[in-house]
């Protein structure tokens, strides 16, 4: 594993906003997470584990930490069994599965890889079919050694995981998946990818955005109807763009800054009575999350 110095993160997410990392590696194999697990402990810095980018945003400026991105991507099947390395394409997945008539057809058209999924169990909205719903165990590198956790110790609730709350700097490096994905006719399960394709399609852009910014609220009241309730779909604040097809998609429509986007956050939540949880991961120069 090579550490590289002040790397730029911007390219290395879908909204295309942020500075640079202070260090940043590849993660391939095993030995490569224990390397890097050593490398911020020693320096005491925290420890940012990137997928595809597609729910994480950094701050500009430096990012004073390591980020690694886990480019492990095996597949293997044995009966409905499949074990999946984190930085898998989830895409990828669900059409391999598809052609060997596994059914994850639920998690079609949700950008990112494996692991990001897991971290934020990922799904089709509160009401959906989240990642959990498949899962055996997760094996993780947490606090120096390896560890295979089961669904239930995973603590799975819609949008949160275990791993979203372990004590920083060092999180839990996600690296193994055991799914159980159920049998049905490959050409059926093709269909159902491909309207849910066009479903997204026609209902959320997909450029130069994170996803969802907030989370629904607990009455399952999406937060998209909170926020253009409140008249703010289409505005923005330099070129931070809350999306005029999806209110809850927020859109680097040029050269947004990281500033833009905290203010797009802040006046979104001045102008809904209700709390609003973030679901995007928005990382400071200090490498913590804002919540
Ligand atoms: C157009 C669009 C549509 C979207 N639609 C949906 C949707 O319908 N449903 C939904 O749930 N999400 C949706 N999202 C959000 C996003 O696709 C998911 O959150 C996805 O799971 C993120 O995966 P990722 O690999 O890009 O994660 P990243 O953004 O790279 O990381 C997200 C978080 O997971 C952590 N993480 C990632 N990999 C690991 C790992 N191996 N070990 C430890 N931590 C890790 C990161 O540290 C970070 O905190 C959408 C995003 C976009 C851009």
């Amino acid at each position: 594993m090579t550490i590289q110095e002040n790397i730029p993160l911007a390219p290395k997410t879908t909204m295309r906003i942020g500075g640079t990392a202070r260090h940043f590696a590849e993660l391939t194999t095993k030995q490569d997470v224990e390397e890097a697990w050593k490398f911020a402990k020693e320096k005491n810095i925290p420890l940012i584990v990137l997928g595809a980018g597609a729910n994480t945003v950094f701050a500009d400026g430096t990012i004073e930490a390591l980020v690694v991105r886990i480019l492990a991507q095996e597949i293997e099947v044995s009966g409905n069994t499949v074990r999946a390395d984190a930085g898998t394409i989830l895409a990828t997945l669900v059409a391999t599965l598809a052609k060997r008539g596994l059914d994850l057809s639920t998690l079609a058209g949700i950008p990112g890889t494996v692991g990001g999924a897991i971290f934020g169990n990922a799904g089709q909205g509160p009401q959906g079919v989240w990642i959990d719903h498949y899962v055996q165990t997760v094996t993780v590198f947490a606090g120096g050694e390896w560890k295979t956790l089961s669904k239930d110790e995973c603590r799975f609730s819609y949008r949160e995981s275990v791993f979203k709350h372990w004590p920083p700097p060092v999180p839990p490096i996600l690296w193994k998946i055991t799914l159980t994905v159920p049998s049905r006719a490959a050409d059926d399960i093709e269909k159902d990818i491909t309207m849910l394709l066009r479903k997204r399609s026609v209902a959320q852009p997909n450029f130069r955005t994170a996803g969802s910014c907030f989370k629904a609220q607990p009455d399952g009241t999406p937060a998209w109807k909170l926020i253009e309730a409140a008249g703010l779909k289409g505005s923005k604040i330099g070129d931070l763009q809350i999306s005029d097809k999806h209110a809850n998609f927020l859109i680097n429509t040029g050269s947004a800054s990281f500033d833009d986007l905290l203010k797009t956050v802040e006046k979104v939540r001045a102008s809904v009575t209700q709390p609003l949880h973030l679901e995007m991961r928005l990382i400071g120069q200090d490498g913590r999350a804002i919540s």
